[in-house]
C-alpha cells in the first residue's frame, strides 16, 4: 500500500509525496516551494519563476498547467502519449465524469513524460 499523497496547492490533485519539499506536480508542473493560501497572491520567483500561485491556477483552469498558454516547458507544451492519458483522465475528474481514484490516478502519474516535439518535415 502507498502513502496518501498531499495535495497540490496549483491544481488541487493528490501528487506531492511531501509538502514544501521542492516536489514538481506532473499534472500541473507546479513546484511546490510552500506556498499556499494566504501567500497565494505573491510572487516567490524561485523555482515557479515569475508566477504567483493564483496565477498558476488560473492556467491550470486553463489549459492545464501552471505555465501562459504557449509559454510552458516543452513536456506540457509538446504532451506526449502519457501525459495526454494522465489530462484526459484529469478532464473527466475536473468534469466530475468521474470520482478521483487515487490508485488510478498514482498510476497515470507513474508513467515517464517526455516531450514529444513534431518532427521536422523532411524534404522530399
Ligand atoms: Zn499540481
Amino acid at each position: 500500500m502507498t502513502e496518501a499523497l498531499h495535495t497540490c496547492p496549483c491544481c488541487g490533485f493528490p501528487t506531492l509525496e511531501a509538502r514544501a519539499v521542492f516536489d514538481i506536480c506532473e499534472i500541473c508542473w507546479w513546484e511546490d516551494d510552500g506556498q499556499d493560501a494566504p501567500y497565494a497572491d505573491e510572487v516567490w520567483a524561485g523555482p515557479n519563476k515569475d508566477y504567483s500561485l493564483t496565477m498558476a491556477r488560473q492556467n491550470f483552469l486553463a489549459h492545464r498547467h501552471m505555465y501562459d498558454a504557449g509559454e510552458g516547458i516543452d513536456v506540457v507544451e509538446f504532451p506526449d502519449a502519457n501525459r495526454l492519458a494522465l489530462l484526459a483522465y484529469v478532464n473527466k475528474v475536473l468534469d466530475r465524469e468521474v470520482g478521483l481514484d487515487p490508485k488510478r490516478l498514482g498510476q497515470l502519474l507513474s508513467m515517464p513524460q517526455s516531450p514529444h516535439r513534431p518532427m521536422p518535415r523532411s524534404s522530399p
